[in-house]
């Protein structure tokens, strides 16, 4: 990462807030250089976990709060137990309180797709002459030709507009690991295996039964805040959509645009322009309506998952790797197919957990990463140089990524396609190979699913608030890099944002959004070693100087344990990204300049977390939601 200015900023030199500057093998292994000593920030872990309290009768109190979002405050819930709520979610479908989804018992459902590009309608390239991977204006040469890319002699060229010709980069920002990272190109067929398609897209698809709709539309961004998800709310009466409930759920991906101003040119300047967030804004409410333009009767639907780790000798250490002991990774990848009554693909949707990251922070070209490749495959089938592919389904595919926390990377992973080559340093070559393989797997779990006959469609959501204990996002909410509503802002200490979670339940899967990096353990346990399904690979590293304390890991049962239905799909970054979400046993800061130090060990993401008490928030909401789907 480049640091110029200010010692303001060099004090903040390890801080790398809302993403993971992880480009190396060694990870934040390497980082924890800077560490101090540890400093355990919890002495009740279990309260990490409410729902691994022993039942507890219903004498929470309810209905103190005055306004529609809840105040986060602990309950004791369970939704395994039956105890009631202490309040209902705020919307849900069908019959909700809040009217316009009125049941229609025997209506079919009915499922649309869209597909629109969110590359940058405004930037400027930039040509690596002396190839050194860094834009310097006194080395590198600028194509001057302004927000549309086009100069005298380029076809198409009409006058100069803006940017042109003043001699400035007006640079594209690419967002996720150090600052000051303009891009000079967007990828294409030339760079690896099958560059032909790539680039940044929202895929959208929108159910609707009887009264009730659901739109999902996943971008091939870093992350996406709440407060843009409701914006794009109100942009949509006046499209005509009567939709019911929005989820936006953002890919994670590193080797795109700022999109939520952590990656400027320097700490404190946003590299999320005024026009980039307009046009992504405006290009998801295109998206919607394409997608309710796009809607047929679902005459099938498929629906099936399998082990990624059978796949390989490795197991899932072929693809991926945990950086933050314990190893626990989810093995599971899952898919949805579904046809209209002629047969037509109407959309593919598919289910995984790992950050889009493979190129790493060298690369200067826009791309989705390995989900590109993955869904290329889906559509149109895998090619590789020697082996055999796979034919595709046809349609789009809309990538969900899953549990991505704590960390799921291809970072330093070496990896073997069928081909038999191997990938270890980033390349688009590997991105593909993750990509294709993940994709092959997503078509096994098509072929390998079942039929479902009479998907039935509902939907809940729940507005809460959150602390924000970490300083550097107080710091960023303040100085407005971040733009997000802050209540309680001049009282120090309780400071709070306001963000939402969302159960769906489709056919026989039930998705559970989250706002952020969930960590894995979260969702399927694994403190037992059940999911160090990596061959040779240890659940603690034995170099580890501060190792997990185990013993004090929640017993479960865990997220994907107390949800319902057959298939259970986490939706990572729904609707907004607070950073990562942590078991509370093993939260751990640093103790001098907690959240910009870390404390020894595995704890990079706690600097770049809201702050110890979310997983517990997670958690809450989760038993409410999950709650009423049993009603
Ligand atoms: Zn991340």
């Amino acid at each position: 990462m480049k640091l110029r200015g200010s010692s303001r900023i060099l004090a903040l030199s390890s801080l790398t807030l809302g993403g993971c500057l992880d480009p190396t093998a060694g990870g934040d292994d390497a980082s924890a250089t800077a560490a101090t000593t540890t400093l355990g920030t919890t002495d009740s872990p279990g309260t990490a976990a409410p729902t691994s309290d022993p039942p507890t009768p219903t004498t929470t109190t309810t209905g103190t709060t005055t306004s529609p979002t809840s105040t986060g405050e602990p309950t004791t819930t369970d939704g395994t137990t039956g105890d009631l709520p202490p309040e209902p979610p705020d919307l849900w479908c069908p019959d909700g309180p809040q009217g316009g989804c009125a049941a229609q018992p025997d209506a079919p459902l009915e499922a649309g797709a869209a597909v629109l590009s969110i590359v940058p309608n405004c930037w400027e390239k930039w040509v690596d002459v002396d190839m050194d991977n860094e834009w310097k204006p006194q080395d590198d040469m600028l194509l001057d030709c302004g927000c549309d890319q086009k100069c005298p002699g380029d076809p198409g060229y009409t006058k100069p507009d803006a940017g042109e010709g003043d001699g400035e980069l007006q640079p594209l920002f690419m967002a996720g690991f150090g600052h000051d990272r303009p891009a000079y190109g967007v990828r294409d067929a030339a760079h690896g295996l099958v560059g032909a398609g790539d680039g940044l897209w929202a895929r959208a698809v929108a159910f609707r039964q009887g009264e009730s709709t659901l739109a999902i539309v996943a971008i091939d961004t870093v992350g996406y805040f709440n407060n843009d998800v409701e914006a794009i709310r109100e942009m949509l009466p006046e499209q005509d959509i009567d939709l019911d409930y929005l989820i936006v759920h953002a890919t994670h991906n590193h080797e795109g645009p700022d999109t939520m101003g952590l990656w400027g040119e320097d700490l404190f300047t946003s590299g999320y322009t005024p026009e980039y967030r307009q046009q992504v804004r405006e290009t998801i409410v295109e998206a919607i309506v394409g997608s309710f333009k796009d809607m047929r009767e679902v005459g099938s639907m498929r629906v099936g998952e399998v082990d990624v780790s059978t796949y390989h000798p490795k197991g899932m250490a072929n693809l991926l790797r945990d950086s933050r002991d314990p190893w626990i990774a989810d093995e599971t990848i899952s898919a949805a197919h579904l046809l209209d009554t002629e047969g037509m693909p109407i959309a593919t949707l598919v289910n995984y957990g790992c950050h889009p990251e493979t190129l790493a922070d060298d690369n200067y070209l826009v791309t989705s990463d390995f989900v590109h490749a993955l869904r290329r495959t889906v559509e149109t089938g895998s090619e590789w140089q020697t082996a055999e592919g796979k034919p595709g389904l046809g349609g789009p595919a809309i990538y969900i990524n899953g549990a991505v926390g704590g960390m799921m990377t291809t970072l330093g992973v070496n990896v073997e396609n069928p081909d038999g080559e191997t990938y270890q340093a980033s390349s688009f070559e590997k991105a593909d190979s993750v990509g294709q393989m993940l994709g092959e797997m997503a078509l096994d779990a098509v072929a390998m699913g079942e039929e479902i006959t009479g998907p039935a469609l509902r939907f809940a959501a729940k507005r809460f608030r959150a602390g924000v204990r970490n300083t550097n996002f107080k710091l960023f909410f303040d100085q407005k890099v971040l733009e997000r509503e802050v209540f309680n802002a001049d009282m120090p200490g309780k400071e709070e944002i306001e963000t939402e979670m969302a159960l769906v339940e489709l056919g026989p899967i039930q998705l559970l959004t989250v706002p952020g990096e969930l960590l894995p353990e979260l969702a399927i346990g694994g403190y037992d070693g059940s999911h160090v399904n990596a061959d040779g690979v240890p659940l603690i590293k034995p170099d580890n100087v501060n190792p997990p304390d185990l013993e004090a890991a929640p017993k479960g049962p865990y997220l994907e344990d107390r949800m319902g239905l057959t298939y259970r799909w986490i939706i990572g970054l729904g609707n907004d990204e607070l950073g990562y979400i942590i078991p509370e046993y093993d939260f751990q800061l640093a103790e001098t300049m907690p959240w910009i130090n870390e404390a020894e060990g595995n704890h990079y993401e706690e600097t770049n977390s809201l702050g110890p008490d979310m997983a517990g928030l997670v958690d809450q909401f989760a038993d409410l939601l999950i709650h009423w789907s049993k009603q």
